[in-house]
């Protein structure tokens, strides 16, 4: 009971095409984007050929768990292709190696767990949320190689049930932080999932990481131009950057923001004195 689609193909395309006008409009900014581009070419060549999941639960069985504030994505749902998986991992690792992310010894680690008998394993431990230090880079190439098939799965949830009540500080599909945000023309805040690219609901000013809602606490800064905005949380010290959907004549481009944003990460970190 599967088939396959190429619906998730959709946005990268605009993606790519906003890194490779930023990398011309900041020329200080063109090997990040570069390296991007490079990381969504090589995950694309993957989705074009991915299996649909097909996922048992009924959409009251989906609500009631949202309703008791449980994700809904289980592990062993993910249809990952792992041959696949194995060489996305090789992949990745080489571009992070050509633009000096990793040293040569990173590399060749990297290509060892992607080659290893306990990937999956590997993968099962990186979706619960336990880190891999072990290995540099690790918990970041498992995220580019696993994105492809847990954001089909999140598809898949998201045609069956909506995620309008939700209003938790984690992923209602995958239980991930979210890395970015987005404000809505009548000022409501959406997180975006840092692993699934799911959106949901939150808080407009609550910070997601730490719960602090005294926003005495919590400073916002935005560019010169409006669009993007960040709000930094001084309990916990971190921060997340927004796209003001007021101020924006495009919508969020989930791929190209976290880049197009990287001049506010260096404003926070000068603020913070790191
Ligand atoms: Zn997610
Ligand atoms: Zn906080």
């Amino acid at each position: 009971m599967s088939g396959t689609s190429s619906s998730s193909t959709r946005v990268l395309p605009r993606d790519i095409a906003e890194l490779k006008a930023l990398a011309e409009r900041q020329p200080e900014l063109a090997p990040a984007a570069e390296l991007q581009i490079s990381l969504i070419e090589t995950v694309r060549r993957v989705q074009g050929r991915l299996t649909t999941p097909w996922l048992e639960s009924t959409a009251e069985e989906l609500t009631a768990r949202l309703a008791k504030g449980q994700a809904l994505l289980d592990f062993d749902q993910i249809l990952f292709e792992w041959n696949d998986v194995r060489l996305l991992i090789r992949q990745i690792a080489d571009i992070l190696r050509r633009y000096d992310a990793v040293d040569a010894d990173g590399v060749l680690a990297l290509h060892n767990v992607g080659r290893a008998a306990d990937l999956p394993d590997r993968m099962r431990a990186w979706f619960s949320g336990t880190p891999s230090p072990d290995v540099e880079m690790l918990d970041e190439v498992l995220l580019w190689a696993a994105r492809p098939y847990l954001q089909r799965t999140a598809e898949v949830l998201q045609q069956r049930v909506t995620f309008d009540t939700w209003r938790r500080p984690t992923c209602p599909a995958c239980a991930a932080e979210p890395d970015f945000s987005v404000i809505t023309p009548a000022g409501e805040r959406l997180l975006v999932c840092s692993r699934c690219l799911v959106r949901w609901a939150f808080a407009a000013t609550d910070c997601p990481y730490c719960g602090n809602s005294d926003r005495a606490t919590i400073t916002s800064m935005a560019t010169s131009d409006g669009m993007y905005r960040v709000t930094i949380c001084q309990p916990c010290g971190r921060y997340l950057k927004a796209l003001d959907g007021r101020k924006s004549s495009r919508p969020l481009l989930p791929y190209a923001d976290p880049i197009v944003t990287l001049p506010l990460d260096a404003a926070v970190m000068r603020r913070q004195g790191k």
